[in-house]
């Protein structure tokens, strides 16, 4: 190649790129042919690997984070660590340099902790919810393959519908009713419209109309289009480089937490002006007295409480991973604790989604369906006959219309049948293929024109088709159906009149079996017609009959839903599907609910629309099922139980449940099932679509709030005990039985070291035959805090007591503070046994379920020799070697903490009601 030819192909290739930056201003066959593909049948795999290779994959390169320098800086932008900070400088200046450095390097320690602990918390959870791949429907080699959307190259037609998220930057080629949520890129709520034409090439963002943008959500209709931008190089993409993402670790929990820690902070501001003042007038110098203060103020504050507090919740986090509920957000681990009504889909959670025809209607005959599951064998029978099919015209097209009013496939490979797609469609083609029909030929036969997808909303699908002429094929649900049909077919294949009564009578016996029934019709089309809409298949159809389906209810639900009510949480259904069938179905599961002529009622969206929202408070507390419910209903459901001071979690996989999943306390999306919107909105994704991993995350919920509170009760006495051992020095006007450095050191160890054991504290038996926690009620009940008094001021007794005795029988005055400090320690690991349960003795706990208790305590001890032994500590922290009967004191006193507390125990077990026990 010559110089000047190399120079041409780059000028070329440049071109190219320029080219690139204006898709939305090419037509869209020019954009098809620059990228080498055509519309129909996409790219071949090898053009496929080529520019995997060339391009990478469709991913974005993550975040960035805020950095790690601010985010450590970040650790001492809290009001305690001011005060500490002031101390170590002011300590600094009245010459005092080694406690001056002491406070410091356990500030900066501490500073180090939390930053670990914090990113790893941040990793955890940033990893869980990325964990969820994004799926992409893309056509290659002219077949429709569902993969994963990181696989995407330019060139690649995708298709998307409504609830999708495009994958990529797309160049629109075929739309239909598309509308675009672009609030993601632009800003702008208002759903844009879009069509193929080119726009004018200097146009915004939001007006380039023939465009999809990767991470923007179809609210409507659906597309084909052809990708031209992947990863980094998409719109979102150069967005999201310049923005610095933070998960938000906060929870109303831990906001009150810092709110409390505040108050306190003040209150014992005061208190240490007090002291600083009370020390002055009694003419004590300033250093001795502002030590006083800050020793106060060091003590009473529990500065392991929000870390704490952060690594429990995102241990949670991970628990329940394994349990298949991913958390989005954080404060769902909390939540998850307090839930009392579960609002859950029927389809696919609570039943298998693994749906079989056992029944047909059609042309005045009922036909029965054998065999089970998506394995074509078996056969419509009637009378126990296998059933002529062609001589009843209305079951022939009945089947017909279900095999090609159809989106699913189902294919044989190596004699085993895998299905793609919607199992409802599924089992429809597994009926036609019972009765001998062919796909590839009826397609064949009555090649589709146009499609009207199914939606929820409209609870119907169509299909134009051209046969000899163009006709309808249409199924959906029976008011659905019959809504539009006048006439119906009979057996022979002439029309007559339409008996609804009849009808619906055949529907109910079918769904008071528990069949999901779906109805069939079609009508001819003017000739010429090439497409359908909304209001050209809204009247004038002919019925052709019924199709019932079983979806047996999963085994695990029912046994999820009885935990779920001994442990106080009603479970209720939401369904689109029939009121007697969701009956049916609720019944076998073992919903609880208001009965009706002696059957669970159902309440449905036709009724519920009826009711004000004041009514409907009173009506959705007491319905367990909810059937043919709308989106927007959910919503208004999920107000009328919030009203009731309910704690609601509601699961949703529609475009539509986003707003009924924000609202809800708990936002639960279907990890497979569920459309991109719906996970948006969600504050937890079930990658198995199942009703018993929702109970799982609420006893893990439930788990957490417990170890939490132990944390809390285990904690707080420490800080009382030592502030009250510095007020009772002033009162008294002794020396501090422990210095500032010394408090400091006891509460940055043992939080670490001992409390935070407390976050593997195996499940209280029976943590899901209690009520929920109300969300209103306290962490510390009366009980909680006066076991806080009494521990603290045993704490106070014990440390100053020893200290007191160690004085008088002539140890010097640091022995006698390394004998107050020790007994701190010592006094916090035995009182960490009683934590253990919060009403149960350690002995029903069971001594050794959860070892870490003892490592716990064991690196405790070794610390804590280290600080009496070891002579760099003892300069340090004005520590001091202890003899051994001093150290038997200060186990002594241990030991009694812990037969206190014990007997404590004991005697409100025995007085107590059991739920005032259960804290
Ligand atoms: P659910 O899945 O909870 O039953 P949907 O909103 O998905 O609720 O469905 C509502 C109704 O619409 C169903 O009961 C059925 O009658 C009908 N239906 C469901 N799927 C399809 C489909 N693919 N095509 C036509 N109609 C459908
Ligand atoms: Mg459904």
């Amino acid at each position: 190649m010559s110089v000047i030819e190399e120079k041409s192909t780059r000028t070329k290739a440049v071109q190219l790129e320029k080219q690139q930056l204006v898709w939305h201003a090419m037509k869209a066959e020019q954009v098809l042919e620059q990228l080498q593909v055509t519309a129909e049948d996409g790219l071949d795999l090898e053009t496929v690997t080529k520019r995997q290779e060339q391009y990478g994959l469709n991913q974005m390169t993550p975040k960035k984070q805020q950095h790690a320098l601010i985010r450590f800086l970040q650790q001492f932008h809290q009001p305690l660590i001011y005060i500490l900070l002031a101390s170590s400088v002011v300590t600094f200046f009245l010459e005092e340099y080694i406690d001056a450095a002491v406070i410091f390097g356990v500030v900066f320690i501490n500073a180090i902790i939390g930053f670990v602990q914090e990113s790893k918390a941040i990793e955890a959870i940033d990893a869980l919810a990325n964990s969820m791949t994004a799926r992409a429907l893309v056509v290659r080699n002219g077949n429709r393959h569902a993969i994963d959307a990181q696989e995407l190259v330019p060139g690649d037609v995708v298709l998307v519908q409504s609830g999708d998220k495009f994958p990529a930057d797309v160049r629109l080629v075929k739309e239909r009713d598309l509308k675009v949520d672009e609030s993601a890129l632009t800003g702008e709520s208002v759903a844009v419209e879009k069509n193929t034409h080119p726009v004018a090439a200097d146009n915004v963002l939001g007006d380039r109309f023939c465009m999809g943008f990767s991470s923007t959500v179809v609210t409507y209709g659906q597309a084909r289009g052809v990708v031209v931008a992947t990863g980094d190089a998409t719109e979102v993409g150069k967005i999201q480089q310049s923005m610095a993402g933070a998960q938000n670790l906060e929870t109303p929990l831990t906001i009150k937490i810092k709110e409390f820690s505040h108050l306190l902070l003040w209150a014992i501001l005061g208190l240490s002006a007090l002291v600083f003042v009370i020390g002055l007038i009694r003419g004590e110098s300033i250093a001795d007295t502002f030590m006083v203060a800050v020793a106060l103020a060091v003590g009473a504050i529990p500065e392991g409480l929000p870390v704490a507090v952060t690594i429990m919740l995102a241990l949670g986090v991970s628990n329940m991973a394994a349990r298949r509920a991913i958390i989005r957000k954080l404060v769902a681990v909390e939540t998850l604790g307090s839930t009392n009504v579960i609002c859950s889909d029927k389809t696919g959670t609570l039943t298998e989604n693994q749906m079989t025809v056992q029944q047909i209607a059609a042309g005045g005959e009922v036909y029965a369906v054998t065999g089970i599951g998506y394995q074509p064998q078996g056969s419509i029978l009637t009378n126990e006959q296998p059933a002529d099919v062609p001589r009843n015209k209305a079951l022939e097209l009945c089947l017909r219309a279900g095999m090609l009013c159809n989106e699913s496939a189902l294919v044989e490979k190596a004699g085993k049948w895998t299905a793609e797609g919607d199992p409802t469609e599924v089992a429809l083609l597994v009926s036609a293929l019972k009765a001998g029909f062919q796909n590839a030929k009826l397609e064949r036969e009555e090649p589709r024109l146009d499609t009207i997808p199914f939606e929820s909303e409209y609870q119907y699908m169509a299909t134009l088709h051209h046969g000899h002429k163009p006709f309808i094929y249409l199924k959906g649900s029976v008011e659905a159906v019959l809504e539009r049909c006048n006439s119906c077919l009979l057996p022979d294949g002439t029309l007559a009149g339409l008996n609804k009564t009849a009808i619906h009578k055949q529907v109910d016996e079918m769904a008071h079996e528990g069949l999901r029934v779906l109805a069939f019709a079609t009508a001819a089309a003017p000739e010429g017609t090439s497409s359908i809409d909304h209001v050209s298949t809204s009247s004038g159809l002919t019925f052709l009959g019924l199709q019932g389906m079983i979806d047996p209810p999963r085994r695990e639900a029912m046994e999820a839903v009885k935990l779920c009510q001994q442990a106080g949480i009603d479970v209720k259904m939401i369904t689109g599907d029939h009121a007697v069938t969701a009956a049916a179905i609720a019944r076998e599961i073992g919903l609880r609910g208001a009965h009706e002529n002696g059957r669970l009622k159902a309440l449905t969206g036709k009724e519920l629309q009826r009711y004000s929202d004041a009514e409907l408070e009173e009506v959705a507390e007491n319905t367990a099922v909810f059937a043919r419910v709308s989106p927007d209903q959910k919503l208004r459901l999920v107000k009328a139980l919030q009203a009731r001071g309910k704690v609601v979690a509601m699961t949703g996989d529609g475009v539509n449940d986003g707003p009924a999943l924000k609202q809800a306390n708990i936002g639960i999306a279907m990890g497979i099932t569920g459309t991109d919107v719906a996970k948006d909105a969600s504050d937890m994704i079930l990658t198995d679509d199942n009703f018993s991993s929702i109970e799982g995350a609420v006893e893990e919920g439930r788990s957490v709030f417990d170890n939490l509170t132990k944390f809390i009760v285990w904690t707080l006495p420490t800080n009382l005990g030592e502030g009250l051992i510095v007020l009772t020095a002033v009162i008294l006007g002794t020396l501090l039985p422990v210095q500032p450095v010394q408090i400091l050191w006891v509460n940055m160890t043992s939080a670490v070291l001992l409390g935070l054991t407390l976050a593997f504290e195996p499940k209280e038996p029976g943590i899901m035959s209690r009520p929920p926690r109300p969300s209103s009620k306290p962490i510390l009940t009366k009980e909680l805090v006066m076991r806080t008094l009494l521990v603290g001021a045993l704490m106070l007794l014990a440390s100053f007591g020893l200290y007191l005795f160690e004085t008088q029988s002539g140890s010097s005055i640091e022995e006698a503070q390394t004998v107050a400090t020790t007994a701190l320690v010592v006094l916090e690991s035995f009182y960490l046994l009683n934590c253990r349960s919060l009403v149960r003795p350690i002995r029903e706990v069971g001594y050794f379920s959860n070892m870490w208790v003892y490592y716990g305590i064991a690196a405790m001890f070794f610390f804590q020799a280290l600080f009496i032994y070891v002579p760099i500590m003892n300069t340090l922290f004005g520590s001091s070697p202890l003899s051994p009967p001093q150290l038997v004191r200060v186990f002594g006193a241990g030991m009694l903490l812990f037969i206190i507390v014990t007997i404590e125990k004991q005697l409100r077990l025995r007085f107590a009601s059991p739920t005032d026990a259960e804290a």
